[in-house]
C-alpha cells in the first residue's frame, strides 16, 4: 500500500492515496466539480476545461481531470472566479450550439442544459447567443441505421471518440474540422459494430437513437431495470418504456457485470417485444392450419392427451424441453411439472448442445460444473488463453472488455480458434488449430510444462491426484508430433506453454469450440488438466471459465433443466435426493435419469416417446441433423410449444400457446458468471399471453397436481428450499446487484471465485486424455470442415434477433465463408450461391470470400431458417455429454449455377 498523502480540498482535509486526480479525490469524498467530457474508466480528455480548479502556488487554474494530487495541495473548487470563467465556456459552446431543445430527443436529459441551470441561468451565459445565427455553418448531419449524428449540437467533448477507441477498441470516430472548427467525424465507418456506446456517453443531444418511431420526454417514460435477453453475460439494462412500448435501452455504469456497456443487440435489439407477429392466442392444429382457442379449451386438450398418453404408453412416453431463455421461475415450474406431475425425468434444453460437456467435464475434475471465475476478475490476469470461443461476437461486452486489457493494460491474450477471428488482432499469437485436434494441442503443452519443469510442483502435490498418469501419457505428445496433428508450428506451441505456466496469474476462457464435439467433455478435462498443473486456479485472474451462450442457460441448467439432475445439479438417481425432492414436492418421483434432447429425437422415430413438450425452444434449427428430427416430430402423437412467435418447430406442432416475453416477466436469471439477476416486468402481456411457468401450473392443476403459487418470488422462495447454491439469496437482495452462487446463507456475499483455497472436489483430479481424431473426416467425397458458429448481429434461432432493424441490417442473411483460394479452385466469386452436402443433407446458400478461415474449411452460422445448417450437422454424440459434433461436419461445396 503506497503512503497516504493530504490535500485540502474547499478548506477540508482529505487524506489519499497518491497518484489520483483532483477529479478523482474530489468525486470520491463527494465533491462536485462540474465536467463535460469526463468518463469513468477512460483515460482523461481534458477537453471541456469546465473542471478547472484553483491550487495554490499555480498562476492559472488547472483541469482537475489531468492534474494529479501532490502532498499538502491547497484546491479551491467553486470560487466565483471558477463559476465566471465556466460560464465563458458554456457561453462559447451556446454560441455554437443551436438551441432547438424543444424537438431534441435529449431535452430534459441533457447535461449541457444541466450546467447552464447549474451555473447560474441568467442572461450573462445566454446573452448573444439565443437567436443569434451560428458562427459556422454545420456539417451535414449523418447517420447509421441505429443512431443519427447532429454535428450543430456537438460539443466536442470527445468522450464517443474516446469511448470507441478505449473501450470498444475500434476507433471509428475522430476530431475532424469544419473549416476552421473542430468536430467529430466518423473516419473508419467500416469499423463500426453499431454497439452505441457513443450514442450513450453523448452528453447532449448530438448522437441520438435512430430506432424506435416513438418518442417521449424523461417524465413520461419509465425505466424498468433488468436483464439483457440475449448472451450470457447477462448484461444490466433498463428498459425505456412510454405508452406501453420499449423506445429505448439504457444501463447503469455502477453495476456489474457490464458496467455502462452493451453490445448492439442489448442495445437495439429490443423491437421484438413490440412486434405484431408475437403470438397472442393459444392455437389448436386443424388439418393442415390452426384455429384461435381459449386457454380452457387448449389447456384442457394438452391435459387430456398427456393423461392419455401416460395411462397408456406409461410417463416415459412424454418428453419436455425447457428454455435457456426462460427464467429460473419458469425452468424450476417446468422440471417439477415434468417430475412430480407426469413422473419423468425426461427433461432437457438446449444447454445440450452448447456446455453439456462443460457441465460433466468440469464437475468430474474440478466438483463443480460452472465458470470458476467471474468476468470482471479477467482484469487481474496477465495472460489469457482463449480457447474456441469467438469473444467479440459471441459474448460482446465481455470481448470488448478482453480488447481493452490488451490495448490498455498489456494484457497478453492468445487465441487458438480455427478461425482468424476478430480477437486476434489484438492477441499476442494466434494458434489456427486443424477443427477438433484441441487435445493433441493442449497435451503437448502439458509436454512442454511439465518436461522444462514449468508446472506448479507445490500446488499439484498439495491439491491434485493423478499427476503421474497424466506426465506418463503426456510423455507420447512432443510439440513435434502435435504440430503434425493440428497444423500449428511447434515453436508456437512451445512459446504458449511457456507463457501461460510462466505468467503470475493466467486464465484460460473457452466456448463453444471446445464444447460442440463428440469429445466435448474430454476437451474440457484437458483445460482442466492445464490449469491445475500450474495452479491458475481459486485466485483472481485465473480458472476454467466457459462463457454460456444464451442468457439463462446456467439458471436452465441450474434449476434441473436436465435428465440427469434435480436443482442444485443433485442426482436423480440417488436415493437420498429423490426422497428430500418427494417430501419437498410431495409426489413420488422416477429413479431412472432421463432422455437427453438429441436421445428424445432418436426415441420419437422408434416410437417410445409419444408426446413432446417444448418451452420456448427451437429445435428444428437447433438440433443437429435436422431430417431425422423433422421424421421424428411428424411421429409423435402430441407437439406443445409454447412460445412468443410462431417458431419453425410450431410446424409440428398440435397445440401453441403464447407465453411472455423477459419485458413482461418478473423472476431471475443467472448469468455465465454463476450472477443470479433479477428480471423484472416492464410491459403488460401482449394480448392473452401468459407468464410460462402460470400457464405450467394452471396445465399442472388439471393434472390433479395444484400449484399454488401467486407470483415469482414466491417460486423463487421454494427454489432456495430445493437449491443449496441459492439458499441465501433473496429477491430483496438482488434489488441492485446480482449475487453470484454458492450462496449458502442470507448473511453470505456471494462467490466470485470458486475453489479459492481448496479445489470444490477435495482435490482437482487430472485425467490422462489420448487425443483421437474427429468422427468425420475430409475424404473425396466430402473434402471441406463445415465449423458453425454464432455472428455477432444475429442470436440462436433468430426468432428474436431478426425482427429487429438495427440487427438485420448488420446480418441479413445466412453466409458459407469460405478461403479465397479454395473459391478459386471451385469457380465461386463472393456473392455466387452455393451448394453445401454433407452426408445427411444439403442447403444453398451465398458465399463471403474471406480468409477468416483456413484452406479446406469453411463456416457459417445457424441462425437462419432458409439455410439450416443443422440439416447438415450429424448427431453422433459425446458419450458423456451426449453433446453433438457442431463443430467439424464434412461437406462439398459447389456452385450453383443461374437457372438450376
Ligand atoms: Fe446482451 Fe450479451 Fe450484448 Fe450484454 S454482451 S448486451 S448480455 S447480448
Amino acid at each position: 500500500m503506497p503512503a497516504m498523502i493530504t490535500v485540502t480540498i474547499d478548506g477540508r482535509e482529505i487524506r489519499t492515496e497518491p497518484g489520483k486526480t483532483i477529479l478523482e479525490v474530489a468525486r470520491a469524498n463527494g465533491i462536485h466539480i462540474p465536467t463535460l467530457c469526463f468518463l469513468e474508466g477512460l483515460l482523461p480528455i481534458g477537453a471541456c476545461r469546465l473542471c478547472i480548479v484553483e491550487i495554490d502556488g499555480y498562476d492559472q487554474p488547472q483541469p482537475s481531470c489531468m492534474q494529479v494530487v501532490e502532498d499538502g495541495m491547497n484546491i479551491r473548487t467553486d470560487t466565483n472566479n471558477l463559476r465566471q470563467m465556466r460560464r465563458d465556456i458554456l457561453k462559447l459552446l451556446l454560441l455554437e450550439h443551436p438551441l432547438d431543445c424543444p424537438i431534441c430527443d435529449k431535452a430534459g436529459e441533457c447535461q449541457l442544459q444541466d450546467l447552464v441551470y447549474e451555473l447560474g441561468y441568467d442572461t450573462k451565459i445566454v446573452e448573444g447567443t439565443a437567436g443569434v445565427p451560428m458562427l459556422h455553418k454545420p456539417p451535414v448531419e449523418w447517420s447509421t441505421i441505429g443512431i443519427k449524428y447532429f454535428p450543430s449540437r456537438c460539443v466536442v467533448c470527445q468522450r464517443c471518440v474516446h469511448v470507441c477507441l478505449e473501450k470498444v477498441g475500434r476507433g471509428v470516430l475522430e476530431v475532424g474540422k469544419n473549416g476552421s472548427t473542430p468536430c467529430i467525424v466518423p473516419a473508419h465507418p467500416e469499423r463500426c459494430i453499431s454497439c452505441g456506446e457513443c450514442l450513450a456517453v453523448c452528453p447532449v443531444g448530438a448522437l441520438t437513437e435512430n430506432v424506435s418511431p416513438l418518442k417521449a420526454r424523461p417524465w413520461e417514460k419509465t425505466k424498468t431495470r433488468t436483464v439483457c435477453p440475449y448472451c450470457g453475460v447477462g448484461c444490466v439494462v433498463e428498459l425505456n418504456v412510454a405508452s406501453d412500448q420499449v423506445i429505448k435501452v439504457t444501463t447503469d455504469d455502477t453495476v456489474p457485470p457490464n458496467y455502462g456497456t452493451l453490445c448492439v443487440k442489448g442495445r437495439f435489439g429490443f423491437e421484438f417485444i413490440n412486434s405484431d407477429k408475437r403470438l397472442q392466442k393459444p392455437l389448436l392444429r386443424q388439418g393442415d392450419s390452426f384455429k384461435e382457442v381459449s386457454w380452457d379449451e387448449a389447456l384442457n386438450y394438452v391435459a387430456k392427451k398427456l393423461k392419455d398418453i401416460k395411462d397408456q404408453h406409461g410417463a416415459s412416453a412424454i418428453a419436455g424441453l425447457c428454455s435457456a431463455r426462460c427464467t429460473n421461475e419458469d425452468n424450476y415450474i417446468f422440471q417439477k411439472f415434468m417430475r412430480a406431475v407426469i413422473g419423468t425425468n425426461n427433461v432437457d434444453h438446449c444447454a445440450r448442445l452448447c456446455h453439456a460437456s462443460t457441465v460433466a467435464g468440469l464437475a468430474t475434475t474440478l466438483g463443480s460444473g460452472a465458470m470458476t471465475n467471474s468476468l470482471e476478475d479477467i482484469e487481474d490476469a496477465d495472460v489469457v488463453l482463449v480457447f474456441g470461443s469467438n469473444t467479440t461476437e459471441n459474448h460482446p461486452v465481455f470481448g470488448m472488455k478482453l480488447r481493452k486489457l490488451a490495448r490498455m493494460k498489456g494484457t497478453k491474450i492468445v487465441v487458438v480458434d480455427p478461425r482468424r477471428i476478430d480477437l486476434v488482432d489484438d492477441a499476442v499469437m494466434h494458434l489456427p488449430l486443424r477443427a477438433g485436434t484441441d487435445i493433441a494441442l493442449v497435451n503437448a503443452m502439458l509436454n512442454v510444462i511439465i518436461r522444462e519443469g514449468l508446472y506448479n510442483k507445490k500446488f499439484v502435490e498439495e491439491h491434485t491426484e493423478g499427476f503421474e498418469e497424466l506426465a506418463k501419457l503426456v510423455e507420447a505428445y512432443p510439440p513435434e508430433k502435435a504440430e503434425e496433428i493440428t497444423g500449428v508450428p511447434k515453436e508456437d506451441i512451445i512459446a504458449v506453454a511457456r507463457a501461460y505456466a510462466q505468467a503470475e496469474r493466467a486464465s484460460i476462457v473457452y466456448c463453444m469450440g471446445i464444447t460442440q464435439h463428440t469429445k466435448g467433455t474430454d476437451n474440457v478435462k484437458s483445460l482442466s488438466n492445464l490449469a491445475l498443473v500450474c495452479g491458475h486456479i481459486g485466485k483472481p485472474g485465473t480458472g476454467v471459465n466457459p462463457l454460456r451462450g444464451q442468457n439463462n442457460v446456467q439458471g436452465a441448467c441450474d434449476m434441473g433443466g436436465l435428465p440427469t439432475f434435480y436443482p442444485g445439479y443433485q442426482r436423480v438417481d440417488s436415493e437420498d435426493v429423490r426422497r428430500k425432492f418427494e417430501k419437498l414436492w410431495n409426489a413420488k418421483l422416477p429413479a431412472e435419469p432421463g432422455l437427453t434432447v438429441v436421445e428424445m429425437g432418436h426415441a420419437a422415430l422408434e416410437g417410445k416417446v409419444k408426446a413432446l413438450y417444448i418451452m420456448g425452444e427451437n429445435p428444428l434449427l437447433t438440433d443437429p441433423d435436422l431430417h431425422h428430427l423433422e421424421e421424428a416430430l411428424k411421429k409423435l402423437e402430441l407437439v406443445v410449444v409454447q412460445d412468443i412467435f410462431f417458431t419453425d418447430t410450431c410446424n409440428f406442432a398440435h397445440v401453441i400457446l403464447p407465453s411472455c416475453s423477459f419485458a413482461e416477466k418478473d423472476g431471475t436469471f443467472t448469468n455465465t458468471e454463476r450472477r443470479v439477476q433479477r428480471v423484472r416486468r416492464a410491459l403488460k402481456p401482449k394480448g392473452e399471453a401468459k407468464d410460462d411457468w402460470k400457464i405450467i401450473a394452471e396445465l399442472s392443476e388439471r393434472l390433479g397436481y395444484p400449484m399454488f403459487y401467486k407470483n415469482a418470488e414466491e417460486i423463487f422462495e421454494e427454489i432456495r428450499k430445493a437449491t443449496p447454491q441459492y439458499a441465501g439469496i433473496t429477491y430483496r437482495r438482488l434489488e441492485k446487484v446480482g449475487i453470484q452462487w454458492p450462496c449458502p446463507t442470507e448473511d453470505h456475499p456471494g462467490t466470485p471465485i470458486l475453489h479459492v483455497g481448496k479445489i470444490a472436489r477435495g482435490k482437482g483430479l487430472l485425467v490422462p486424455i489420448e487425443y483421437r481424431p474427429p468422427k468425420e473426416q475430409p475424404d473425396r467425397e466430402y473434402p471441406f470442415i463445415l465449423v458453425t458458429g454464432r455472428s455477432y448481429y444475429q442470436y440462436h434461432t433468430g426468432t428474436m434477433s431478426r425482427k429487429c432493424k438495427v440487427l438485420n441490417y448488420g446480418a441479413p442473411e445466412p453466409v458459407l465463408e469460405i478461403h479465397p483460394m479454395d473459391a478459386h479452385v471451385l469457380g465461386i466469386a463472393s456473392e455466387d450461391t452455393v451448394r453445401v452436402t454433407s452426408r445427411r443433407g444439403s442447403i444453398e446458400l451465398k458465399a463471403r470470400l474471406s480468409e477468416r478461415v483456413k484452406r479446406g474449411e469453411v463456416f457459417s452460422t445457424f441462425h437462419f431458417n432458409e439455410a439450416r445448417v443443422n440439416l447438415l450437422t450429424g448427431s453422433e454424440l459425446d458419450p458423456v455429454a451426449k453433446i453433438p459434433e457442431f463443430k467439424v461436419t464434412a461437406v462439398r461445396i459447389e456452385k450453383v449455377e443461374k437457372g438450376e
